[in-house]
């Protein structure tokens, strides 16, 4: 049995790799990524030459079978994502979960993951935190959820898309005006940013582009 490499890439900057990671893409037999033409860019920047299978949200159906047999007979396979550590709120976890039920041996290379880095510059409370994943899309599941966060006491981080942030910062001004929210933007890129304040004082500064992570304070 070959062994399931789950290997940590950029979340931006792309000197953000650990020298374990450059060393595991280079010697497995094959690279599955959910984002082919991000790998490359990668994969140039460090003369890695390893061939690239696919493996994004349309195809991991009949990918993933693919995968696991070649895992099978011996062959080990490194799994990137888009950026950041696989398998956390991304089509990874589909892999990762099926090579395990079939007894395939799963080792991490770990790395960036945006939930990390943005708490760890918040400037909020880490001593307890969840992670929500991505916000729904709807504004009326967002205010039900930011409903439950009355009384949360843990610091509460949750993906966001620029295309919906400012309407999710006006469902905050709606359901927790007073609470501090901290919006992390394009972590480790040239435009990086954080915004804090009330969810009334982000929205007035917060430039809606790129990619970001959401964190709102606990209730006390
Ligand atoms: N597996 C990845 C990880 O470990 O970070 C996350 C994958 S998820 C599909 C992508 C989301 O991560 C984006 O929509 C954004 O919320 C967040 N993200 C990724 N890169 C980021 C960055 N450079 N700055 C801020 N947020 C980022």
């Amino acid at each position: 049995m070959g062994i399931l490499y789950v290997v940590a890439t950029p979340i931006g900057n792309l000197e953000d790799i650990t020298l374990r990671a450059i060393r595991t893409l280079k010697e497995v037999d094959a690279i599955a990524s959910e984002d082919t033409r991000q790998t490359k860019k990668l994969l140039n920047k460090y003369e890695i030459k390893t061939s690239l299978i696919s493996y994004y949200s349309y195809n991991i159906k009949e990918r993933t079978p693919q995968i696991i047999n070649m895992l099978k007979q011996g062959k080990n396979i490194a799994l990137v994502t888009d950026a950041g550590t696989p398998a956390i709120s991304d089509p990874g976890e589909y892999l990762v979960h099926k090579a395990l039920e079939g007894g395939i041996k799963v080792v991490t290379i770990p790395g960036p993951s945006a939930v990390i880095a943005a708490l760890s510059i918040a400037g909020l409370s880490t001593d307890k935190f969840i992670f929500e994943g991505f916000l729904p899309r709807k504004s009326i599941q967002r205010c039900r959820l930011f409903e439950q966060l009355k009384e949360e006491e843990r610091t509460v981080v949750f993906y966001e898309s620029p295309h919906r942030i400012l309407k999710t910062l006006d469902d905050l001004i709606g359901v927790l005006p007073e609470r501090k929210i901290v919006v992390a933007r394009e972590l480790t890129k040239i435009f990086e940013e954080i915004v804090s304040g009330t969810p009334a004082q982000v929205r007035a500064k917060i430039k809606p582009k790129g990619e970001m992570v959401l964190i709102v304070e606990a209730s006390n």
